[in-house]
């Protein structure tokens, strides 16, 4: 290990923190996830030393000594700003009242004594898929969009190698874009409704909650003596996928839906930063290879590139997301390094 200087990248999760170690070469020194509590419910201050202990700990690992690390990459669930404060109304994973507004990029760049760079955990997780894609000598010349399908539907925008935050921390939330819902939905279909408050963005079918809340609750209706009727909602949700790799017709239609609203919102994407290549990511990867192959087709067929887009552009699948945010964190500390020193 001949790093004359590293940063580490850190993932904060409502419950755990996994932590990572990027050489100054650009090198993972860290191949399983090294997760410990990030003890979230305790309040910021409990966090923020858990965070700094987890730092400790994957440099103890790594054999890093702590004045080589140059910078530290930060990521959290959203809503939070570009730089790092947690939405003065809470969010889902932060949920206690001191977290509230709390800047958690500042108070750990103080606690650390060192440069802190901040992305919520969307844009680290499309970084690190952008960096997996091109490789890190091609990756500064390229430009991405991320889909990744989860509970939610995270995404990012990559531009030259950069994440693009946006001035309120808010580009790149590519689940509540709006999709036509015009042939995409049967006739009598009701139009599904997000969390965010929306109703017909790209989250609102292609994501899991989607599928539970919306999708799922019409099909059954279509196929009464399915067997995920007698299922929880939630439990039926995950099922899904499943029933859909062994051809199940139900099944089928709903993954067409989630096809055609993401080939709809990469068609959006197309028209407003023409990314070289879109990845889609999230537990489809997990999917048997026929049926993500299917899947994947589907969404291509939906996706209207012009010609010469087409001839330049493609979409794939980014394996492997689990480090993804402590990763991508990392990458974003490094260039920030790499950026001051000119
Ligand atoms: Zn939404």
């Amino acid at each position: 290990m001949s790093a004359d200087w590293a940063v580490a990248g850190l993932d904060v999760g409502g419950t755990t923190i996994n932590a990572t170690v990027l050489d100054s070469g650009g090198r993972f020194l860290v191949t399983g996830m090294a997760e410990t509590p990030s003890r979230v419910a305790d309040g910021p201050d409990k966090t923020i030393e858990a965070l700094a202990r987890a730092l400790d700990a994957v440099l103890v690992r790594t054999g890093i000594s702590r004045s080589a690390v140059r910078a530290v990459g930060l990521d959290t669930p959203g809503p939070v700003t570009a730089d790092g404060v947690i939405s003065s109304k809470g969010a889902t994973n932060f949920a206690s009242p001191p977290w509230r507004g709390f800047d958690v990029r500042r108070a750990l760049e103080a606690r650390l004594d060192c440069q802190v760079i901040f992305n919520n955990d969307a844009n680290a997780a499309a970084l690190y898929a952008h960096y997996q894609h091109f490789g890190a000598a091609r990756a500064r010349d390229r430009s991405s969009v991320s889909v990744i399908v989860g509970t939610g539907l995270g995404g990012g925008i990559v531009e030259s190698g950069q994440v693009i935050r946006g001035a309120a921390g808010m580009a790149g939330e590519l689940g509540h874009i709006w999709v036509p819902m015009e042939g995409l939905l049967a006739p009598d279909q009701p139009v599904p409704a997000c969390i965010c408050g929306l109703v017909g963005d790209a989250e609102s079918v292609a994501s899991l909650t989607g599928i539970e809340k919306n999708l799922l609750p019409y099909w059954l209706k279509q196929f009464p003596e399915h067997p995920l009727a007698k299922e929880e909602p939630a439990a039926a949700a995950r099922l899904v996928r499943r029933y859909g790799e062994d051809g199940d017709p139900l099944a089928l239609r709903i993954f067409e839906q989630q096809a055609m609203a993401i080939g709809r919102l990469l068609t959006v994407a197309a028209n407003f930063t023409d990314p070289h290549v879109y990845l889609i990511g999230g537990g489809l990867v997990e999917a048997a290879e026929h049926f993500r192959d299917l899947f994947l087709g589907r969404v291509r067929e939906h996706t209207a590139l012009r010609a010469e887009q087409a001839e330049i552009e493609s979409i794939a699948l980014v394996p492997d997301l689990d480090m993804a945010g402590a990763r991508g964190s990392a990458i974003a500390a490094r260039d920030a390094v790499l950026v001051r020193r000119g």
